[in-house]
C-alpha cells in the first residue's frame, strides 16, 4: 500500500483541524457573553475564557497526537485536567495528499517545535473588532518556521448572513500558502499596517519617517500578515518590542512560503528553537514584495532604541 504521509504533513493536517475547533471554542466563547477577562501584565495584555480554553485545545489536542513534539503556547495555565470535549482528534485529508519537500521528509517528532498562540488580537477581541482575531498555530524545525495554520474565526462576519463565517489559511516552505487569494497591493504606493493597540513614540516616528500613502492600523500580528498577502498592505512595521515568537511562527511561514520576508527591524531572522527568548525585542518589520526599500529607510535612531 501507500507509504504512510511524512510527520510534518500528518502534524499540519492535524493542526488545521485543531485550528478550527479553536475558533468554534472563539465564536463560542463570545456568543456565550461572560469573556472572562484577566490582565496579565497590564490592561493592554489581557487573557479571556477564549484564550484560556483554545489554548488548553490546542496544546492537549497536538499533545495526545504527537508526544515527543515539543509545544509552547502563549498562556501560563494551571495543569487542571483538560476536559474531553476540548479535544479534537480530527485532520485534513487535503493536505495529507500534497507531496512533503524532501528536505522535510525525515523529520522526527522531537525536532519539531511547534509555537501557540491561542487567540491572536485579544484586545480587539474584547473591543468587538472580530475580525483582527485570528488563532495561530506555527511549526518549526531547526530554529526555522517552516509550516504553519492561521484560522480567521470571523473572517466574513460583516459580510451578511448568506457569507461563510471563518477561514483557515494553511502554508508550507516549499509546497506554498491556501486558504486565501495572493493578491498584490497597489503598484507604488506605500501602505504601511502596524498596531492600533500598542502604539509608541517610537513605532509613530518610524512610520513617519517612512512618508507613507497611508497607514492601516488593526490589530494582531496574523491578522496583519493576511493584509501583506492580500494585498491591503505593502509593509507590516511595528518599531516596538511587544510581540512574541507565538505571534510571529505561523505568520512567518505562511509569509515565507509565498516568497515574502520578515525580519526584526535590524534585518535579523527570527529563531524558533525551543530554547529562544519569547519576546521579539527588536521589532518587526514584515513584506511581500520590495523588502529592500522599507529596510533601508528604516532611521538609525530606531535601530539604535530596539535591541534585539
Ligand atoms: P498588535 O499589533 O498590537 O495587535 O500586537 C501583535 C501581537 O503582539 C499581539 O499578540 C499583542 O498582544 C502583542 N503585543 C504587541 N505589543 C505588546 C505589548 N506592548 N504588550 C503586550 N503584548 C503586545
Ligand atoms: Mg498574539
Ligand atoms: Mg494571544
Amino acid at each position: 500500500g501507500m507509504a504512510s504521509p511524512a510527520l510534518l504533513m500528518r502534524v499540519v493536517a492535524s493542526a488545521y483541524s485543531v485550528a478550527e475547533k479553536a475558533a468554534t471554542i472563539v465564536r463560542n466563547v463570545m456568543a456565550a457573553g461572560d469573556l472572562g477577562i484577566v490582565e496579565k501584565t497590564g490592561a493592554n495584555d489581557l487573557q479571556t475564557k477564549a484564550d484560556r480554553l483554545v489554548q488548553m485545545s490546542i496544546c492537549a489536542s497536538l499533545a495526545r497526537k504527537f508526544p515527543k513534539v515539543t509545544i509552547i503556547g502563549e498562556e501560563e495555565l494551571s495543569t487542571d485536567e483538560v476536559t474531553e470535549d476540548l479535544i479534537e482528534d480530527g485532520h485534513c485529508e487535503e493536505i495529507l495528499k500534497k507531496t512533503c519537500p524532501a528536505q522535510y521528509t525525515g523529520i522526527k517528532e522531537e525536532e519539531l517545535v511547534i509555537w501557540v498562540d491561542p487567540l491572536d488580537g485579544t484586545k480587539e477581541y474584547t473591543e468587538g473588532l472580530l475580525d483582527h482575531v485570528t488563532v495561530l498555530i506555527g511549526i518549526a524545525y531547526g530554529g526555522k518556521a517552516i509550516a504553519g495554520v492561521i484560522n480567521q474565526p470571523y473572517y466574513n462576519y460583516e459580510a451578511g448572513a448568506d457569507a461563510a463565517l471563518g477561514r483557515t489559511i494553511w502554508g508550507v516552505l516549499g509546497i506554498g500558502a491556501f486558504g486565501f487569494q495572493l493578491t498584490e497591493a497597489p503598484a507604488g504606493k506605500h501602505i504601511i499596517v502596524t498596531t492600533r493597540s500598542h502604539s509608541s513614540t517610537l513605532v509613530n516616528e518610524c512610520i513617519s519617517a517612512l512618508n507613507p500613502d497611508s497607514v492601516i492600523r488593526v490589530g494582531g500580528a496574523g491578522n496583519k500578515i493576511i493584509q501583506l498577502i492580500e494585498g491591503k498592505a505593502s509593509a507590516y512595521i511595528f518599531a516596538s518590542p511587544g510581540c512574541k515568537k507565538w505571534d510571529t511562527c505561523a505568520p512567518e511561514a505562511i509569509l515565507h512560503a509565498v516568497g515574502g520576508k520578515i525580519t526584526d527591524i535590524h534585518g535579523n531572522s527570527f529563531q524558533y528553537n525551543k530554547e529562544v527568548k519569547h519576546m521579539n525585542s527588536a521589532g518587526i518589520l514584515a513584506t511581500l514584495r520590495n523588502y529592500d526599500y522599507y529596510a533601508s529607510r528604516i532611521p538609525n535612531t530606531v535601530k539604535q532604541s530596539l535591541v534585539p
